[in-house]
């Protein structure tokens, strides 16, 4: 629109408007008299003066143009987009209310468009420089106005808090005229703490420019005279003076901190510095390494205290990225000034995990090359570029930061006084009092100030790397520490200094973190190599470079809660676990045919979980094979083949295992069931045919843990047949039956009776019923009590076996009991085992009565050449020794309960959700078009759990049609976690798009 009111006049396009921006200052002062706090007058008065000062240097290079001049959130029209339930998907398609249309500056309008996109946000310039880049692509600006742009954000802000004040005494039953009032005032708060550059750089980085001008100029300063840096740090001789470290051939050894490094094996916890001094220094000795190094650019998992937190819109964004260089040197040793400088500030910053004793030096050089002086070219860095002494144009400041000194800086040095190059001034500190770290210089360069004194930030968010970077070059431009890792230059980023390339003595990684292929790389290479059908998680799919506990790390080093998976049982990368394998697989790997105390140790231990007379175990590698020993056992014992399923059943991915999965044969490319193969119906109390008589319904889920049923309504009239229902078999209409609780297990069970009564009438004999005692992949069906009691009695009458399927659900899962198929008070005749058993590790299991065992005897051998190795075994027990250690069973039934409690409670607000179930840390939340009918919402369970994604949550959809959420975390879930997970789930179904 402002492209084609480029050339557009009117005659009233000079008319007077107190929204002009080019009157802003004018028109708040004329307002003050009407705000009547005066705290709020002052900072009125403050901010107004702030913004007009850096704005007037400016105005002779903007643009003049009409423009519509209230481009607000209440002044848009957006369609609904193709994928209605996708907000991304959206289209402005109109803009309305053209009373404010004036000739002003032409990027007033995307200052005033992003005024109001900024109010109520947790992130309010992220959000700013969104509409800057869209508005910058189709009408590009110029230099001058992008510095612009935040001082007239910042006029509209005042301008509307001054309005307001005013309006609100002349009309104060008008609601409109005061929108925005409360969220600009707490916008022009937060403000008032900011620096001004900041923004203007985040706006140069939306437009594709060089984010911080002058900041090349600084560079290639330090590129060709890095050389001439005196040592940064040095060693203390006792009785001697100390002695500067030339880095370029002093032995040092770079370290791998990274968030996806191995080179600390079970790395100490970021808060133990004992932990972390020892093991890095004792790295060093190893080394033969005088200093240890850690990187510049590096992205690290170090940084857990809140001071690195983020807020964002919803999705706390951690600062992971390590904008200096960490020398590790012992306590004591010295710090000399590398040029010569100025002190610029001293401070204590003393947060937990901040830098505790800071230094800032201040260095003036004379530029280099033809546009050595850019940054002082007009309308480039109007702001805070402080050169009090210096001509304009001649000088080029830079600085650098010191943290985690010693503590007598703070007496010994002041701001204002100079230091030669290479005089000490600082001694490297200890913990606690430099912010508690390993002792180290953290050396950083800094290219603007951001008006702050004595503290810097020393990482940055991924999401403004770039502009990061230029405020924070490579400060091995000074200290030229050689790269172990790169012979050539060939290949390197470009912010690693050519000095780097040459050969030193280096050990350890190479200077530039080497972070592996983009997530669209990554894609690319799949498609070429691996099968088309392996499913990636998420429309934005995602790279995971580590796990810890319940939390997995994306290449950034952001956390992402992880409520889906399952397999690591005990908490991602358990140490007690990874210790057990590794020391395991160091000094045997071999095979059953061997005697090893592991393999019965392991079998006795797992058989004590078991109720008699399951007793004897054989060992596989995963719950697939786990299934398909199991029936080859069903056969031996009856003589029989035919198998009867649970329809929407999973039990694995190898032939016959498919064959038996109605998830899968009557899933898409399935072939439908084979003739030995035999459906009943899912025993689903929410979508199938039998149901709890309505007053029963809400606490149908939790009552199938063994609790009692809660008491019948006194006069209950079963509505049968009254609603019409949706069935996942394509919309035909099922006649309802309502029943008391306590006998829908047993009807659902008589349908298995059914199917066992057709067998036979078609000479048909089932040698066993498999079933999942919490179905998963069905939609987290809980049985409903009494079901398993039945069905097995029907089958064992017809003379099959019962196999419980625990490979999902099985290990203390469902808090109340160790295996799920407890929960229904049975005791099947084989169980099978897989996913949790080795948290991680490929293992599984059957464990089966001796008869049964005894059958299997034909006289075949039963060999399995990675099933009950040495090093599988002692996993498997570390993980059970956890479980027990760590009271995850129990933690399980607490945190389920939570969850379960606060998801129901949901229910009452959102009815998007039809019904939440599960048993301990394995639940289910089914989304439903309308309560009622019960028609499976997919498209926007999808879109519920991208979302998800996007507030860094991880979880699934399944179900025979997808429209359930499926939560099954690692045990060690928090109740905090739930807690995340439920207010989470409330938020997302807040959004417009929902109630669209
Ligand atoms: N049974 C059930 C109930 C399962 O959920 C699965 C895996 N999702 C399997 C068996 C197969 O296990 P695996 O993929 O380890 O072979």
């Amino acid at each position: 629109m402002d492209r084609a009111l480029e050339d557009f006049t009117h005659p009233a396009q000079g008319r007077e408007l107190k929204w002009d921006l080019k009157h802003g200052e004018r028109v708040v002062r004329e307002h003050l008299v009407h705000v009547e706090d005066p705290a709020r007058m002052q900072l009125l008065d403050e901010m107004a003066g702030r913004f007009t000062e850096c704005l007037r240097p400016l105005l002779p290079g903007l643009r003049l143009s009409v423009i519509h001049g209230d481009a607000n959130d209440h002044n848009v029209l957006v369609d609904e987009g193709r994928a209605w339930m996708d907000p991304r998907d959206r289209r402005v398609t109109g803009l309305v209310d053209f009373g404010d249309a004036v000739h002003s500056y032409t990027v007033g309008e995307v200052a005033i468009a992003a005024a109001y996109v900024m109010l109520g946000k947790d992130d309010p310039l992220t959000a700013a420089s969104h509409v800057v880049a869209g508005y910058h692509k189709a009408l590009p600006l110029r230099k001058e106005e992008m510095a612009a742009l935040y001082p007239l954000m910042g006029l509209r802000l005042c301008t509307s808090a001054a309005i307001s004040a005013h309006q609100k005494k002349l009309e104060p039953h008008n609601h409109y005229l005061t929108v925005s009032e409360a969220p600009a005032w707490a916008l022009l708060e937060r403000l008032r703490r900011e620096s001004t550059d900041l923004p203007h750089f985040l706006f140069r980085q939306a437009c594709g420019v060089e984010s911080v001008p002058g900041s090349r100029g600084v560079v290639r300063w330090l590129e060709s005279h890095g050389h001439e840096a005196a040592p940064v740090v040095g060693r203390d001789v006792a009785g001697n003076l100390p002695v500067p470290l030339d880095l370029s051939t002093t032995p040092v050894h770079i370290f791998d901190l990274s968030v996806d490094s191995g080179e600390f094996g079970v790395a100490p916890e970021p808060e133990d510095v004992e932990g972390w001094t020892r093991t890095l220094f004792q790295r060093m000795e190893t080394m033969d390494a005088v200093v240890g190094v850690g990187r510049y650019d590096e992205v690290r998992r170090w940084y857990t205290s809140d001071i690195f937190q983020a807020p964002a819109e919803g999705t706390p964004e951690w600062r992971t990225v390590h904008m200096g260089v960490d020398l590790f040197l012992p306590a004591g040793s010295p710090v000399f000034a590398p040029f010569d400088a100025t002190v610029h500030s001293v401070a204590l910053n003393s947060g937990p995990l901040d830098y505790g004793p800071t230094v800032i030096l201040e260095h003036r050089v004379r530029p280099e090359g033809p546009h050595g002086s850019e940054w002082t070219r007009a309308g480039e860095a109007p702001m805070a570029r402080t050169a009090p002494d210096a001509p304009e144009g001649t000088d080029l400041p830079f600085w650098t930061l010191y943290g985690h000194l010693a503590a007598d800086v703070l007496e010994g040095l002041a701001s204002g006084q100079r230091l030669a190059k290479g005089q000490r001034f600082a001694s490297i500190g200890s913990y606690p009092v430099n912010g508690n770290w390993a002792p180290h210089l953290h050396f950083q360069v800094i290219t603007h100030t951001l008006g702050r004194e004595g503290d810097f930030p020393g990482v940055a968010l991924p999401s403004q790397r770039d502009l990061w970077r230029a405020l924070s070059p490579d400060p091995n431009l000074i200290l030229r520490i050689p790269d172990p890792g790169s012979g050539s230059s060939a290949g390197r980023p470009p912010h690693v200094s050519p000095a780097a390339a040459s050969p030193g003595k280096a050990s350890g990684a190479p200077l530039a973190d080497p972070s592996g292929s983009s997530v669209q790389e990554i894609l690319r290479r799949r498609q070429e190599h691996l099968g088309p059908n392996l499913s990636v998680a998420y429309a934005r799919p995602l790279k995971i470079v580590r796990g810890l506990r319940q939390f997995l790390y994306d290449q950034e080093g952001q956390p992402y809660l992880d409520a889906v998976n399952n397999v690591p049982h005990v908490g991602h990368c358990h140490p007690r676990v990874v210790e057990a394998g590794r020391r395991a697989m160091a000094v045997l790997n071999t095979n059953t045919r061997y005697l090893h105390d592991s393999l019965v140790d392991y079998a006795e231990r797992l058989v004590a979980t078991l109720p008699e007379p399951l007793s004897v175990v054989y060992f596989v590698c995963s719950g697939s094979e786990a299934n398909e020993l199991a029936l080859r056992m069903a056969r031996a014992h009856t003589g029989r083949r035919d198998v009867v399923v649970v329809e929407g059943g999973y039990h694995g991915n190898t032939s016959a295992m498919v064959d038996l999965s109605p998830y899968k044969f009557d899933g898409p490319g399935g072939e439908g069931p084979r003739p030995w193969v035999h459906k009943t119906l899912m025993p689903d109390p929410y979508r199938g045919p039998f149901r709890a008589l309505p007053g029963e319904e809400a606490g149908r889920a939790s009552t199938s843990a063994g609790s009692s049923a809660p008491a019948l309504p006194s006069s209950s009239t079963a509505p049968s047949g009254r609603l019409r229902p949706w069935s996942r078999r394509g919309g035909e209409t099922l006649d309802l039956e309502y029943l008391p609780m306590a006998e829908l297990g047993p009807r659902y069970a008589l349908q298995l009776r059914d199917v066992l009564r057709r067998m036979e009438e078609e000479g048909h004999e089932p040698a066993a019923f498999f079933c999942e005692p919490l179905m998963g992949c069905g939609g987290q069906i809980v049985l409903p009590q009494g079901y398993l009691a039945a069905a097995s009695q029907y089958i064992r009458e017809a003379g099959g076996v019962c196999v419980a399927d625990e490979v999902q659900v099985g290990f203390g899962r469902v808090g109340t009991h160790f295996w799920a198929f407890e929960a229904q008070g049975v005791v099947p005749d084989i169980v099978t085992l897989g996913k949790p058993m080795g948290n991680g590790h490929p293992m599984g299991a059957v464990i089966t009565t001796p008869g049964i065992a005894a059958s299997f005897n034909t006289g075949m051998e039963y060999f399995n050449t990675f099933g009950g190795n040495p090093v599988s075994c002692a996993i498997g027990m570390a993980v059970l020794d956890v479980l027990d250690e760590e009271g995850l069973q129990e933690n399980a039934r607490a945190v389920g309960h939570r969850l379960l409690e606060g998801l129901r409670d949901l229910m009452g607000h959102h009815p998007l959700i039809g019904d939440v179930r599960g048993l301990g840390l394995y639940l289910g939340v089914e989304l439903v078009e309308d309560p009622e009918y019960r028609i499976p919402a997919t498209a926007a369970a999808h879109r519920v759990k991208e979302r998800f994604r996007d507030f860094r949550v991880l979880l699934s959809t399944d179900g025979p049609d997808d429209n359930v959420l499926k939560i099954k975390p690692p045990m060690v879930f928090t109740l905090q976690d739930a807690d995340r997970l439920i207010s989470c789930l409330d938020r997302i179904l807040r959004e417009d798009w929902v109630r669209v």
